[in-house]
């Protein structure tokens, strides 16, 4: 029966904010790829929190490093050292190949501190006039939910009556390399893209796109920031998505996945010269490197650390592209996508993207739409061939109007 599930639902709407539109199920334990709700019914869970569950519900080895290190020691504030936080930045650093790290807790504070170390490097190394610096970033970008970040989406429900707007963004197509190049100009500090754009529906640009972008932003010393926060840590079978396409970025933007789906850990990773610009004072949050964040950040390294979970992700998602694929002209008008991550067009005629993640539920199989008519599918890592199986086959009874 639904008795807890619709009591719990209507105390969501009486007293929460109305800022989503969940569908109408109640978590209350999971484990690897599976969720359980408050009645008792199983799901396998086909979206693994935008990719923050990249390694399925409660991995033993960080559940075990949080356990250990909320039974040590939580908290010191950056005002002094903690034992973990070094070791996180030079494990995180050695696994990502950059130089240096830059811990925050949510992803939109990684893109602001990006744009913000953007800019500073802007006027004090590269010399652009003082408030003049520009970012470029692509049409529908999503990098989070603050004002500066929303200042530049071009999606009406997250931008419209936020203003007044932060300036300094100059927005062209996404996947367009050209209108990068005609978009740099003096005044250009960086280039801030997803290498995937996820939230727009899993959309990969054209090969050799970046790395077109990237010559265009080494010719202008223009730095290039790549967005990993839901692209990254393996999602789409690489450690990261620009690893696809040969392409180093100087900055990158992770979170998601580095805190395991435990704690929100955010990071900016890249060149010393240019994180180099932040000194005492000039940046910081109470939270950003704590001693937990660390502890989970660096059992999430080790686990990227051995290469298996990007190699799932490469096999596994062959599968799941090939048995999506084979859905074209029977409810799916297209499948985009790398790894185990896919952005699936419903077909304009049959059901909407929520209507099938409702009919999907009731499969017992999680997912959810993004826009009126896609489905964003990204299973945890560790799902099985067989599981991947048993939410296609539940896709193909769902897509049936
Ligand atoms: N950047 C990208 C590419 C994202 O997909 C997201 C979240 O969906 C964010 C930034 C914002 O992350 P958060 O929701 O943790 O602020």
């Amino acid at each position: 029966d639904m008795q807890q599930t619709a009591g719990i639902i209507a105390l969501d709407e009486r007293w929460g904010a109305h800022n989503y539109h969940p569908l109408p199920v109640v978590i209350s334990e999971a484990e690897g790829a599976w969720v359980t709700d408050v009645d008792g019914r199983r799901y396998l869970d086909f979206l693994s929190g935008y990719s923050a569950l990249n390694f399925g519900h409660r991995h033993p080895d960080l559940v075990r490093a949080a356990h250990e290190q909320i039974d040590r020691l939580t908290l010191t504030s950056r005002a002094f050292h903690n034992d973990q936080f070094g070791a996180f930045c030079a494990e995180l650093a050695e696994l990502t190949g950059t130089e240096m790290v830059l811990t925050m807790n949510t992803g939109a504070e990684a893109v602001e501190s990006a744009i913000k170390v953007a800019r500073k490097w802007a006027y004090e190394v590269k010399g652009v006039a003082f408030d003049a610096a520009e970012i470029i970033v692509a049409t529908h970008n999503f990098h989070g939910r603050t004002t500066t970040i929303v200042s530049f989406s071009d999606d009406p429900v997250a931008h419209d009556n936020y203003g007044p707007f932060t300036p300094g963004f100059v927005t062209v197509p996404y996947g367009d390399a050209q209108a990068v190049r005609d978009a740099i100009g003096p005044n250009t500090a960086a280039v801030l893209m997803e290498p995937i754009q996820g939230e727009a529906g899993v959309v990969v640009p054209p090969a050799g796109f970046w790395a077109d972008v990237r010559d265009a932003c080494t010719e202008n010393e223009v730095l290039l920031i790549a967005d990993e926060i839901q692209s990254g840590l393996a999602r789409t079978g690489r450690l990261f998505a620009l690893d696809h396409e040969g392409v180093r970025a100087d900055l990158y933007t992770l979170g998601k996945a580095l805190g395991g789906g435990i704690i929100p850990v955010s990071a900016v990773v890249g060149r010393a010269d240019v994180l180099g610009v932040l000194r005492p004072g000039s940046h910081g949050s109470t939270f950003g490197g704590y001693p937990v964040a660390c502890a989970v950040g660096r059992a999430v390294v080790g686990l990227l650390a051995t290469g298996e979970f990007q190699e799932r992700s490469a096999d596994l998602g062959r599968h799941l592209h090939d048995r999506l694929e084979a859905l074209l002209g029977q409810g799916v008008a297209a499948v985009r996508g790398r790894g185990l991550w896919a952005g699936v067009d419903l077909d304009p005629l049959g059901r909407t993207g929520r209507e099938v993640s409702m009919a999907l539920r009731d499969e017992g199989v999680l997912c959810k739409e993004t826009h009126e008519r896609t489905l964003r599918i990204a299973p945890p890592l560790v799902i099985t061939r067989d599981e991947i199986d048993h939410a296609v086959d539940a896709l193909e009874r769902a897509l049936k109007v």
